[in-house]
Parts: C-alpha cells; sequence; structure tokens
C-alpha cells in the first residue's frame, strides 16, 4: 500500500528560523512548501499599490473581493504577477501584521491555504498552520527563539539585501509584532496542540531540521500498514 503524503505545519514568531526550516523540510521531503505568510505579505502589497488605507473597510472589502493570490512554487503571485521580490520591506511587514488582524483578510487567504494543503505532501509555514488553516495535520511544530537571537538574525538577513538597521531598532519592532501577533482576537499565534515545540535559539539549522525528521519519521511509522 502506498503511504499517505502528510500535512505538516509549522508556527512560530517571526525569526524563529522557520522559513529555512520548512524550506530544507520540504525539499528533503520532496513536499511543497506553502509560506503562508507570503501570502499575506502579497495582499498587503497589492493593498498598498491600490494605495487603499487599511481602515477604509468597504474599499478593502471591494479589493479582496477581486484580487487573486496564490503560490506558484515559491513565487507568489498576485493577479498573474510575480511579486515575490517586492514583499520583504519593513513597509510591507507593519501593513501585513496590522491587515492580518482582519476577518476579511483570513477569510479571504485561509481557504486558499486549504486547498492547497488539501491532498497532502506539504509543509505549511506561519503563524496559525497548526492552530486554525490545518488543525487536523499529521506533525505540528512550533519553533520559538529569544528575542535578541530573533533580532540578530533579522538583522543579518537585512544586511544581506543591504539595508542596515540598528539592532535596538529591530528588537523593538520585532517585538511589537509579536504583541500584534499574540494578542489579537483572530487566528493569534499561540502553540497549536500536539505541536512539538522546538527552541532554534541556540541550534543550528541542521539540528532542528534533524528533530523535524525524527518527528516526522515517527509519525510514518506508526501510520504505516
Ligand atoms: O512569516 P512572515 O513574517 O512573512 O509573516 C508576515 C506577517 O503575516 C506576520 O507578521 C503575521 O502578522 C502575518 N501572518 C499571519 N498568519 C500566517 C502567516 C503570517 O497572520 N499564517
Amino acid at each position: 500500500m502506498t503511504e499517505r503524503e502528510l500535512v505538516i505545519t509549522i508556527d512560530g514568531p517571526a525569526g524563529a528560523g522557520k522559513s529555512i526550516v520548512a524550506r530544507r523540510l520540504a525539499e528533503r521531503l520532496g513536499y511543497r512548501l506553502i509560506d503562508t505568510g507570503a501570502m499575506y505579505r502579497a495582499l498587503a502589497w497589492s493593498v498598498s499599490e491600490a494605495g487603499l488605507p487599511p481602515e477604509d473597510t468597504p474599499a478593502l472589502r471591494r479589493h479582496l473581493a477581486a484580487v487573486g493570490v496564490t503560490l506558484d512554487g515559491e513565487r507568489v503571485i498576485v493577479n498573474g504577477d510575480d511579486v515575490t521580490a517586492k514583499i520583504r520591506s519593513r513597509e510591507i511587514s507593519d501593513l501585513t501584521s496590522r491587515l492580518t488582524a482582519l476577518g476579511m483578510v483570513r477569510d479571504k487567504v485561509t481557504p486558499i491555504q486549504r486547498a492547497l494543503a488539501s491532498r497532502g505532501g506539504v509543509v505549511l509555514e506561519g503563524r496559525d498552520t497548526g492552530t486554525v488553516v490545518c488543525p487536523a495535520a499529521d506533525v505540528k511544530f512550533y519553533l520559538d527563539a529569544s528575542i535578541d537571537e530573533r533580532a540578530r538574525r533579522r538583522q543579518l538577513e537585512l544586511e544581506g539585501t543591504g539595508v542596515a538597521v540598528a539592532f535596538d531598532d529591530l528588537r523593538a519592532e520585532i517585538r511589537a509584532r509579536d504583541v500584534q501577533d499574540t494578542t489579537r482576537a483572530l487566528a493569534p499565534l499561540r502553540t497549536p496542540a500536539g505541536a512539538l515545540e522546538i527552541d532554534t535559539s541556540d541550534l543550528s539549522v541542521e539540528q532542528v531540521l534533524g528533530r523535524m525528521l525524527e518527528a516526522v519519521e515517527r509519525r510514518r511509522c506508526c501510520t504505516r500498514s
């Protein structure tokens, strides 16, 4: 009998190291990576491009009804255009965090993510993938790291793109995003029930990946027949 392909979720705050391990895990398993944050970022980018203030509810509702967001491999597509390179700025990060607190925004994106995950063989990465998008996922992870380590990682990432930002400013930004993401009424960032928690502060990517692969293997052993 062929093994059913798994649904794997990885949640956690900014800078916990989700993106890199999600990509590597998906590669190792031959699974599809679903970067849920990128989809929200792409939507935020489209709102910003349209010049819409996020508080203009009727205009935002019309915009959401008309806009198409999807993934093509690791590329994020908005209305047929590849916007992958445009969604990582600090302005878009901030707008995304504000927009994702709105029910109409989550109601637009969550069903798209569920449809992408429906046939299994996927690694979903984000803030609510194991709590809201796929609560019945086969393997759930929650990654975290100390605030200093997360700010340091973000600083290195920004430096890599030629942007220099003071460590204390980044630390404050990350803290503000944490507050926004964990205290919002809808789909707040939480450890999903049954998730394996990993503190990545002092672990290498390979070490984190090793723990994840062990958990996936354990799950496969239990479901193999
Ligand atoms: O993971 P990333 O930093 O790209 O996510 C950008 C923002 O999108 C987060 O700060 C969070 O507000 C939001 N997000 C979300 N739910 C997800 C993924 C991301 O609300 N599943």
